[in-house]
């Protein structure tokens, strides 16, 4: 997206200013819903109102704040837009993993689905033993890419050492 002339909108959403990132500054992370406020600045009677934001993250609760500091470059005859906005919807995916375990071991998969609970939101619609390993298929509904969802998924069973054989997400 290009500079915008318009306030940013309620919704879950990545923000730059000037191309930097706002990030919480309590938890690092970067996905906000932004809110207008109007704040009187000027002296009074004057009456200008300046639109500012509460942008709030989504992760940890936290209230950012910050104007917009858009302005007008008179030499190039251009306004120069500070603000953008990255809108972000939870998506959902069915995802089907064919795993092995070693040993039957119904522990390390219930460790391997808990430790993606603590990740994503999903709900489990198959476990069935299948060629010799598990099958799982699940479904997942985040605000990540696939490729985000595939590499959290990877790393989540290599730290239990469960070998994942297939994985496909759609
Ligand atoms: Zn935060």
């Amino acid at each position: 997206m290009s500079g915008m002339d318009e306030p940013l909108r309620r919704k879950k959403s990545r923000i730059t200013i000037f191309d930097e990132p706002v990030i919480c500054q309590f938890c690092s992370q970067d996905v906000f819903i932004p809110y207008e406020v109007y704040v009187n600045v000027e002296q009074p009677g004057i009456g200008c109102r300046h639109t500012r934001y509460i942008a709030i993250c989504q992760h940890c609760g936290q209230a950012k704040k910050f104007g917009d500091p858009s302005y007008y470059d008179a030499e190039k005859n251009n306004y120069i837009w500070a603000l953008n906005q990255h809108l972000l919807s939870v998506r959902k995916y069915r995802i089907n993993i064919l795993l092995y375990v070693g040993k039957r071991n119904n522990d390390k998969i219930t460790s391997f689905i808990n430790k993606l609970i603590e990740v994503f939101s999903i709900e489990v619609e198959k476990m069935s033993d299948f060629r010799g390993g598990v099958e799982l298929q699940l479904k997942l509904s985040s605000l990540n890419e696939m490729q985000t969802i595939r590499s959290s998924i990877i790393i989540a069973a290599r730290r239990l050492k469960i070998t994942i054989k297939e994985l496909t997400i759609k």
